[in-house]
């Protein structure tokens, strides 16, 4: 099967601070399936590093005051283009992220504190019939296959 995956799982080094969130479970994954690997931030042309951003109000700012929604939303459309064109239909995505998270999300204060809520990429994804877990229920996968 082939499952797109938040390329800073991977440990590629997209993340805003120029790090990564490797994980091995996530990795693991790739014994028994294809992984695809996406970042929406850097399809939208984001730099590396870059500011942190947070979703408010259901706009994405960065924490320099900077309104990122639209770019945000064309990253999205371009992971779900990826995702359509190698026939992914299940992702593992980065909990918590404006982009990635599914469920819940940092709530906009940039404070480490969440709120219920998805990112813009893991939203549109969802709204295409793609089905999200976060990287903490990788090893489940099998159940949602
Ligand atoms: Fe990782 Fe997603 Fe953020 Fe890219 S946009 S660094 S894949 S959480």
């Amino acid at each position: 099967m082939k499952i797109l995956v938040s390329a800073c799982l991977l440990g590629e080094n997209c993340k805003y601070n120029g790090g990564n969130n490797k994980n091995e479970k996530v990795i693991s994954l790739a014994e028994k399936h294809k992984l695809i690997p996406v970042c929406p931030e850097c399809f939208a042309g984001l730099p590396i590093p870059r500011v942190p951003s947070e979703i408010k109000d259901g706009k994405v700012f960065s924490k320099d005051g900077k309104d990122l929604t639209d770019k945000f939303k064309d990253g999205a459309e371009k992971a779900l283009y990826v995702a359509e064109e190698s026939g992914c239909q299940i992702a593992v995505l980065k909990e918590r992220s404006p982009s990635c998270g599914f469920g819940a999300i940092y709530d906009g204060s940039f404070t480490g504190k969440t709120v219920f809520g998805n990112g813009i990429a893991a939203q549109l994804l969802y709204d295409n019939g793609i089905v999200i877990l976060g990287e903490s229920k990788a090893d489940k996968i099998e159940e949602y296959i």
